[in-house]
C-alpha cells in the first residue's frame, strides 16, 4: 500500500552496484567492506565541486569519511545541492570555525562519569559504546571522538561502567549509543543488554542508531531475535530527508516493529537539507507510515566546522508551526536546542499563549484564531435546592 503511495522514494535497489549478486549487496559485512572513503573512491564515481574536493582532503583530520554502498546510491549525483550528498560529503566549510562554536558543545567530556558514560540528568544516563559508525555525519554532534580522526582514542571502561550503574540506584534510563552501538557483534550486543537488565534500578533501556538508515542490512532476523529475548529495548533512529525513507529502511524498521522495539526519531535542522516545511512534513509522514514516531528536531549543536549547516531558529519554530495542528499530533517533533556546556535538552516550541490571566487563558489555535478558556477552579456555583427528581429514579 505504502509503496505504491509513495513513489518515487520508497525502493532503492543496487543502482550502481546493479551487477553485484543480491547476496553481497544484502550482507552487512560486505556493504562495510565497500565502504566509500577516500577522495579516489568517491570521484570514481561522480564528480565533485572543489569545494567537496577540499572537504575530502581535509576530512581525515578531523571526521573520517564513510558512506555505505547502500547510502551511497541516495545520492543525486548530478545535483550539487543533494540533500543526501550534504550529509555524508565533506565540504572545505567545514575548515571555517565560528566563535560560538567548539568541539565539545554539549559539554559531555565534562560529565564523563566513567569513559563512555556520560551522567548528566540524575535518572538516567548516556552510554557511549564505541566510538564507529557506519557511515559518518557532517554535522556529528561526537565528532572529537567519532572515528578517531583527531586521536581522541575512545576506550569505554564497560566494567566499570557497569559498576557505576549499579551502585547508582536512581538511575532507571540507559541510552546506549556512540558512534553506532548497532556497530557491535551480535553476541556484544547480546551481552550488553543482559548486564544492563540484570540491574534491578534499571527500567528503561534504549539504543540510538543510524544504522537502520545507513546500513538497513544490518537489522538481521538474528539481531532482531536479540532485541526480543531483551524486550523492552526502545530505539531512537536518525532520518533527516524524506528520500531517505527507502523501501530497505521501511521493511528494517517493520522487522523492529515486530521484534516489539518502540521506534522514534531524531532529526537534526540542516540548511539545504530539511529546512523547510514541506520537506518535513513530507518526512514526518513518511516516519509514521515506516511505524517511527518523530521524537525530536535538534538545532545544530555549535559544532566546530558546522555553521554551513545552521538554521535560524526562526525557521526551525515556523517548520513546527507548519506541523502543529496542520497534521496528526504523532507525526510533530519536540523542537530542542541541547543546551551548551551540559544543560540539558530544552524546547523551543511556537507560543500559543496570548495571554493568560487570573480567570482565563486566551489560546491561538493552527489557523491564528483566538480562544478563550476559563481558568477558574472554583466557581461560586448555584446550589439547587434539590436535584431533580428523575437523577434519583
Ligand atoms: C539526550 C540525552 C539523554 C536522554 O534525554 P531524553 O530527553 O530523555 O531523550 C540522556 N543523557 C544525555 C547526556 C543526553 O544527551
Amino acid at each position: 500500500m505504502a509503496s505504491k503511495k509513495n513513489a518515487p522514494y520508497w525502493f532503492q535497489g543496487q543502482g550502481i552496484w546493479s551487477d553485484l549478486p543480491e547476496d553481497y549487496w544484502n550482507n552487512w559485512g560486505w556493504q562495510l567492506r565497500n565502504r566509500i572513503t577516500t577522495l579516489q573512491q568517491l570521484e570514481s564515481h561522480m564528480t565533485l565541486t572543489e569545494q567537496e574536493r577540499k572537504g575530502c582532503q581535509f576530512a581525515n583530520q578531523k571526521l573520517a569519511l564513510a558512506i555505505t554502498p547502500y547510502f551511497f546510491n541516495l545520492i543525486d549525483r548530478e545535483d550539487e545541492d543533494c540533500p543526501i550528498r550534504k550529509q555524508v560529503i565533506p565540504r572545505g566549510d567545514e575548515m571555517t570555525v565560528a566563535p560560538w562554536e567548539s568541539v565539545d558543545p554539549l559539554g559531555e567530556d565534562s560529565h564523563l562519569v566513567v569513559p563512555g558514560l556520560v551522567h548528566r540528568y540524575p535518572d538516567r544516563v548516556l552510554f557511549l559504546v564505541t566510538d564507529r559508525c557506519a557511515a559518518y555525519c557532517r554535522y556529528c554532534t561526537r565528532s572529537r571522538m567519532v572515528s578517531n580522526s583527531q586521536g581522541y582514542d575512545f576506550h569505554p571502561k564497560i566494567e566499570e561502567a557497569f559498576d557505576y550503574l549499579e551502585s547508582n540506584k536512581n538511575i532507571r534510563d540507559v541510552l546506549i549509543s556512540g558512534g553506532d552501538p548497532l556497530l557491535l557483534s551480535d553476541n556484544k550486543i547480546d551481552r550488553l543488554l543482559g548486564r544492563l537488565q540484570q540491574i534491578e534500578h534499571i527500567q528503561f533501556i534504549r539504543i540510538g542508531s543510524r544504522i537502520p538508515v545507513f546500513l538497513p542490512q544490518r537489522i538481521t532476523p538474528a539481531l532482531c531475535q536479540i532485541l526480543i529475548k531483551h524486550e523492552p529495548v526502545w530505539m531512537s533512529i536518525h532520518v533527516n530527508h524524506p528520500r531517505e525513507c527507502t523501501w530497505e529502511l521501511k521493511e528494517a524498521c517493520g522487522r523492529l516493529a515486530r521484534a516489539g522495539v518502540p521506534l522514534g526519531n531524531q532529526s537534526v535542522l540542516l540548511k539545504g537539507v530539511n529546512d523547510d516545511i514541506e520537506t518535513m512534513k513530507d518526512l514526518v509522514h513518511r516516519l509514521l507510515q515506516m511505524r517511527v514516531r518523530p521524537y525530536y528536531l535538534y538545532q545544530l549543536d555549535s559544532i566546530t566546522g558546522s555553521s554551513h549547516f545552521k538554521v535560524d531558529i526562526e525557521k526551525g519554530i515556523e517548520i513546527i508551526r507548519g506541523l502543529q495542528g496542520h497534521t496528526s499530533g504523532y507525526a510533530v517533533p519536540q523542537y530542542v536546542i541541547d543546551a551548551p556546556k551540559g544543560g540539558g535538552k530544552i524546547p523551543i516550541n511556537p507560543n500559543y499563549v496570548e495571554r493568560v490571566s487570573k480567570d482565563e487563558i486566551v489560546l491561538k489555535n493552527f489557523e491564528g484564531k483566538l480562544f478563550r478558556y476559563a481558568t477558574e477552579t472554583s466557581p461560586d456555583c448555584q446550589q439547587p435546592d434539590s436535584f431533580p427528581a428523575e437523577l434519583f429514579a
